[in-house]
């Protein structure tokens, strides 16, 4: 293959370097050549170059909007895990191996008729609990018994009135703490309550007759009036919830409530019996994420009846549990949840939601069986060897800024020193062997699953944080940033072609995997990471003055941005998409660096005409693509902090290795003078 380039001397290493090299080394499968269209000049559009034959030979999926690479792979990984999940539950293995489990729990999942056979009877023991309530202090005591840990940071509303998460203090480093969110509506947030407009209150309408079908079907007489005392009840709880703007700002949930201080700040709830039965109490401090809701919620249930409070109880029981329980309750729960929210007609998906929740139970075994067949170890030291270079590269970088104060400097470098990065899975797997999984008994998995993951939780409460610890499942396609603690997971199901290919080639992985990755780091020191330090606490560690330089070597950015028009009337929108740009420049420009350190002094070798320069900046434009309608596009562009993939990509235009890579010439459509050019990082 020969590349069109200008200068007749690197055509001439290209072809002689093909003929010897082709014959003898076959091209890794993570060299994409074949995407590459040979009629664009690399300078005049390098996006179109890299990609052109795959964005026009690719098509959106009907009913979808958009399509890329992270598109496809989470459609591979998915049916992956598809696979081994049934596969595990055909393969009857032995009670107690996480294959049984995992194989179990689907299959139970799956059993529809034992379901029904069932009806709802499994809630009966709860139900009949929710009917002995006759004071506060037992409504206390049962709601304490539903504080639940399936929520996180990222979580608005947890599923019951009040959701636990188990994280390091915002102040502390060396504990975990509780972090207390707030919960208990069944519409999807506080505006879906509270929002006037004719459209959001024929939703709730919808919602109190879903309330009234479900109770019906459970066999409660009064449902109609109950579901409008059940919805009225709601109301008041969402006017006392912090609003979504608060959950962009930490300093707003960071209130530290003694054990002590719940009586006062929040009478109603009795507060002993409700940590008592949730099997915290004593839980000496709390961080209270939205202390409105908590104080509102426990005025609540001074101020109605507990008849009102038992019904919604009932009600949200019955809904926990939806998945597990006969078909007319799920079609009900589809029909409001699924139809009316979201204006579409969802196609029932038994096996879909099955796998679902199998990976919700059992998140980290379904992962020790991916990982094992898909991302061995070498994978893993593979790609802990690249995040070692991107480090190294990451150090220097920050040591040579002229921006940053040397002591600003100084606290950078330490946190980046702190800076713990998983790749693929974790090194310590939680050990199931206390979760039984019973074939047939789909409601009781889920039950003892839930108390499993609460107890796991919970029992970080009493020992010291680790700031290693595992944050996503590895057969999710993804990656977390967590500040606090300070550490950064990029899972197995991400680190695969074409971003990662542990068996392909090196300056590919680098351009894709490498530059996202670098991205990810440098949200760490930026405008989202520099409100914490090295050990995830709170506290501002730039000064003014890092700031104000900061914003004016980034003002050259914004104007390179603002040139973008991907329609002549839509442009971008330089300061909206600044931050991400940064954080594309640093990770392009620390990938380059660690690919280099990568080589060992080795030279770059060619690999299916390309030399390790040109596969690397070819990944990194590749790593963009994306086809989308110009609905979605313009959607993006009027409110994606991230620019379109063709500017992401265009990033290459501020790295002067790139410019010597594709011979790129000053009259070309993409060169910008070495004064124009931009490296924050
Ligand atoms: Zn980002």
């Amino acid at each position: 293959m020969i590349l069109a380039y200008r200068n007749t001397a690197l055509v001439v290493i290209f072809a002689s370097a093909v003929s010897i090299v082709a014959a003898a080394v076959p091209v890794p499968e993570n060299v994409y050549t074949q995407d590459i269209d040979h009629s664009v000049k690399p300078g005049d559009d390098f996006y179109h170059y890299a990609n052109g034959t795959w964005l026009k030979t690719t098509t959106i999926p009907a009913g979808q909007s958009t399509f890329d690479t992270r598109a496809v792979l989470t459609a591979k990984t998915s049916q992956r895990v598809r696979d081994l999940i049934q596969d595990a539950a055909a393969s009857k293995s032995v009670k107690g191996r996480i294959t049984q489990k995992v194989g179990d729990y689907y299959a139970s999942f799956m059993d529809q008729d034992a379901i029904e056979a069932k009806g709802l009877t499994p809630l009966a023991g709860e139900m009949a609990i929710i009917s002995a309530i006759t004071d506060k202090s037992l409504l206390s005591a049962y709601l304490g018994s539903t504080l639940n840990t399936e929520v996180d940071g990222l979580t608005a509303n947890a599923d019951h009135i009040f959701g636990v998460w188990v994280n390091q203090s915002f102040t502390d480093s060396d504990h975990y703490v509780f972090h207390l969110l707030q919960g208990g509506l069944g519409m999807p947030d506080r505006d879906s309550y509270l929002d006037p407009s004719p459209k959001v209150a024929a939703l709730r309408a919808q919602y109190q007759a879903h309330i009234a079908a479900i109770l019906k079907l459970a066999g409660a007489a009064e449902s109609a009036n109950n579901a409008a005392g059940i919805l009225s009840l709601e109301i008041r709880l969402a006017q006392t919830h912090a609003p979504d703007s608060d959950a962009a700002d930490v300093f707003k949930q960071n209130n530290s409530w003694k054990r002590a201080d719940f009586a006062i700040n929040a009478p109603g709830m009795d507060w002993d019996a409700y940590f008592k039965s949730a099997g915290v109490a004593g839980q000496p401090e709390f961080i209270v994420w939205q202390p409105s809701a908590v104080t509102g919620t426990s005025a609540l249930i001074a101020s109605e009846s507990i008849d009102l409070w038992k019904d919604y109880l009932r009600f949200h029981l019955i809904e926990h549990y939806v998945s597990v329980l006969p078909k007319a309750v799920a079609a009900e729960d589809a029909a409001f949840y699924g139809t009316a929210l979201s204006g579409t007609k969802p196609v029932p998906d038994r096996g879909k939601d099955a796998i679902a929740a199998t990976n919700a139970a059992l998140g980290q075994a379904v992962g020790k069986l991916y990982t094992q067949r898909y991302f061995p170890p070498e994978a893993k030291a593979r790609a802990q060897a690249m995040v070692a270079d991107l480090i190294t590269a990451y150090r220097t970088r920050i040591s040579n800024l002229t921006w940053m104060s040397p002591p600003t400097k100084e606290k950078a470098l330490a946190k980046l020193d702190a800076l713990k990065i998983g790749v693929g899975y974790p090194d310590t797997w939680i050990d199931y062997s206390t979760l039984d999984v019973v074939h047939g008994d789909a409601f009781g998995n889920m039950r003892r699953a839930e108390a499993f993951n609460r107890l796991l939780n919970l029992a970080k409460l009493t020992q010291p944080a680790d700031p290693g610890e595992w944050k996503i499942d590895p057969q999710i396609v993804g990656a977390v940033i967590v500040f606090t603690p300070n550490t950064e997971t990029f899972s197995a199901g991400l680190l695969q072609p074409p971003y990662f290919d542990f068996a392909g080639d090196a300056a590919s992985n680098y351009g894709s995997a490498g530059a996202g990755i670098a991205h990810e780091i440098s949200h760490s020191f930026d405008e989202l990471g520099n409100i914490y330090d090295a050990q995830g606490r709170l506290g501002l560690w730039w000064t003014p003055d890092d700031l104000a330089k900061y914003h004016a070597a980034a003002a050259k950015l914004v104007t390179q941005f603002d040139g973008y028009c991907p329609i002549p009337d839509l442009c971008i929108n330089g300061k909206q998409v600044l931050s991400e740009s940064i954080a594309d420049v640093a990770g392009l420009l620390t990938a380059h660096d660690a690919y280099v350190l990568s080589l060992k002094g080795k030279s770059d070798v060619v690999v299916g005409g390309l030399t390790g320069e040109q596969r690397f900046f070819l990944a990194f434009a590749q790593r963009w693509r994306r086809n989308q309608t110009e609905a979605a596009l313009r959607q993006q562009v009027a409110t994606d902090h991230h620019p379109p993939g063709q500017y992401r990509s265009d990033a290459v235009r501020n790295v002067e290795a790139w410019y010597k890579a594709y011979d790129v010439a000053t009259s070309d459509k993409l060169y910008l003078k070495p004064e124009d050019r931009v490296a924050i990082w």
